[in-house]
């Protein structure tokens, strides 16, 4: 055993303080990373304040994390001491059905592992990546291209994938015209990624405030939803809409109405509420409403990969460790551009 310091809530809704626990010994297969980055994902709050239920505590969250290898086990291949090394959302799954067969490891027909909030298969109590190490095995660890900085890269471990997951699924290729619902996080993740596949990118947005970064970022087009007109002169015009709100204050109906025949809309926000659906916003347009979650190992190399060819990372605010509860108030009011990335150095200061 190991020990490890960290930040973590001790109870639902309680802010996130100094917490020092044990990182299990290396085992054969295991790879023992320094964690120098962990970015801030909405789903980190939603649990750490239990809004889906059953949350575990204590719980140090993070699930994008990014570090250099220290060690390996005896029959590690993959990993070697110095490497650029990231972890994403779970650590370990079954290996054996028909999913993580195919390399789709978050659709375990077991249940994947999560890097945090969950029981390993021998009661181990995972701890996230607001901490300074972590001990994983090495099937389920990534290797971050070279050319990307490790602090802007973190955020792929999830908010890229997420996005670059259904975008590949539902080909977001040249010719195509994909809205990317919610400019946060995963959302300015999409739209980085739906440019650079070559698709048409519209943002979709609460209001106009964030239109000149929509358009740095990659996108041709940028609407605001709080005006109904929106929703009346873009009817009909996408094949695809990715939804990543994290709030159930949204009518799903008039974002399907946006969707042209055979369109679809992914949803990869996760609200606390369920979100009502006619029958009639699919029918009349033969549309597809389907959700996506992350993506399993095979795809997520393939992500970081396509990211080192075209440069691709996050835009991120770099925050010490001691402000991470400011630092959730603020991602709650989408007031962050486009992700809070911790620097878990900062863990060493008072
Ligand atoms: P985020 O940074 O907070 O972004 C969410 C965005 O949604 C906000 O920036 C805002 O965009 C928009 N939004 C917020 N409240 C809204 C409201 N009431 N009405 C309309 N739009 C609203 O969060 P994130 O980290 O990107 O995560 C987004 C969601 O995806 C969370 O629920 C998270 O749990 C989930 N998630 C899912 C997966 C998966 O595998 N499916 C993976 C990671 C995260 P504008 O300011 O542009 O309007
Ligand atoms: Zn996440
Ligand atoms: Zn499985």
């Amino acid at each position: 055993m190991s020990q490890a310091k960290g930040f973590a809530a001790a109870a639902a809704k309680a802010p996130l303080t100094p917490y020092s626990f044990e990182r299990r010994e290396l085992r054969d297969y295991d790879v023992a990373i320094d964690i120098k980055f962990c970015g801030i994902c909405h789903s980190d709050i939603h649990q750490v304040r239990d809004e889906w239920g059953g949350s575990i505590f204590p719980m140090v969250p993070g699930h994008e994390i990014a570090g250099i290898v220290t060690a390996v086990g005896s029959k590690v291949t993959k990993f070697k001491v110095g490497d650029k090394a990231g972890i994403g959302c779970f650590v370990d799954s079954c290996r054996t059905c028909e999913e993580c067969q195919k390399g789709l490891e978050q659709y375990c027909a077991k249940g994947a592992v999560w890097t945090y909030n969950a029981k390993a298969k021998d009661g181990e109590l995972m701890m996230g990546g607001y901490s300074d190490k972590i001990v994983a095995d090495e099937n389920y660890i990534l290797h971050i291209p070279e050319n990307l900085a490790l602090d802007a890269a973190a955020p792929l471990l999830c908010a890229g994938i997420t996005l670059y997951s259904p975008l590949r699924h539902w080909q977001a290729v040249p010719g195509k015209k994909v809205a990317i619902v919610g400019l946060g996080g995963l959302g300015h993740m999409g739209v980085k990624l739906a440019h650079a596949m070559g698709a048409e990118v519209t943002v979709l947005s609460q209001s106009l405030r964030k239109q000149d970064d929509g358009k740095r970022l990659g996108a041709d087009h940028f609407y605001a939803t709080s005006d109904p007109k929106t929703f009346e002169k873009l009817a009909r015009s996408f094949d695809l809409i990715i939804n990543t709100v994290s709030s159930s204050e949204m009518d799903w109906n008039q974002y399907l109405s946006l969707l042209k025949v055979d369109g679809s809309m992914v949803v990869v926000g996760v609200p606390d509420k369920p979100n009502e659906v006619a029958s009639f916003s699919l029918i009349l347009g033969r549309r597809s409403l389907a959700g996506s979650a992350i993506g399993g190992i095979p795809e997520t190399q393939e992500m970081l990969d396509f990211c080192g060819e075209h440069n691709i990372t996050s835009d991120i605010e770099l925050i010490p460790i001691q402000k991470v509860n400011e630092a959730y108030d603020r991602v709650v009011k989408s007031d962050v551009r486009y992700r809070f990335v911790i620097d878990l150095a900062s863990l060493n200061s008072n």
